[in-house]
């Protein structure tokens, strides 16, 4: 994948360079545009990369020690941004109590998540969006944890619901056209919570709003 990602940062790095360059109106509104686009398909061929690495059965997961509480607020953290252009959309966070660190990989988590809040966000006008993670059960050596993305958005329809976690799938061709995406977060969320030994759940009301567990 290096070889994809290496033209795609020379595009970022250099339209960044040019926007503190001093540029004229104009050619800022260009460097802006580039600068957003080239993020944009960077974050599709990573989606893509991650896809076919998944097909192809060589995605591993690191086992390394990580804070929970860390990645959470981290997102909680990202998604400020989100936010920002939503002023009646809500953000809660549910943090379990959890002493010391846990054993995973706290990338991929992070992945699944953000792809889920994110999803929660882009398709909910106002209300809220929850993330909670709860404990489901403690074993020995082993916590089972439940994690919860749930919107108070459009919903999805009754039909829709079971292509929703295949590649390339879209509720329908206008979703495409409103929200963008390429329709790779559910398909690549449902491989990593997989190799993570999980499963992954919808519940969705159309009109009302969706849950993911
Ligand atoms: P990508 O994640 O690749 O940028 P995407 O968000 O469209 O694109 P997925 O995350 O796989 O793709 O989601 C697939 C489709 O499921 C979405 O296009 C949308 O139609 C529907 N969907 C997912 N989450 C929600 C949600 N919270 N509320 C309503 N519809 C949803
Ligand atoms: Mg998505």
């Amino acid at each position: 994948g290096h070889e994809i990602r290496t033209p795609m940062n020379v595009i970022l790095g250099m339209s960044h360079l040019g926007l503190s360059a001093n540029p004229d109106p104009q050619q800022r509104n260009y460097l802006t545009k580039i600068h957003g686009a080239a993020k944009n398909l960077l974050g599709i061929i990573n989606d893509i990369l991650d896809f076919s690495k998944i097909e192809a059965g060589e995605m591993t997961l690191e086992t390394i020690p990580f804070s929970l509480a860390e990645v959470l607020v981290d997102i909680e953290t990202s998604v400020q941004t989100l936010l920002a252009g939503k002023p009646v959309v809500g953000f809660r966070l549910t943090l379990p109590d959890i002493p010391g660190e846990l054993m995973g990989d706290p990338l991929r988590i992070r992945q699944v998540l953000l792809n889920l809040v994110n999803n929660a966000i882009k398709f909910t006008e106002a209300g809220y969006v929850d993330l909670s993670c709860r404990i489901r059960e403690e074993r020995e050596q082993e916590y089972v944890l439940e994690f919860s993305v749930a919107d108070t958005g459009i919903g999805i329809p009754e039909d829709a619901m079971h292509r929703l976690f295949t590649s390339f799938q879209q509720v329908d061709g206008s979703t495409t056209r409103k929200y963008g995406g390429t329709g790779l977060g559910l398909a690549i969320s449902k491989q990593f919570v997989r190799l993570m030994g999980g499963e992954i759940t919808v519940n969705s009301a159309l009109g009302k709003g969706t849950s993911f567990v």
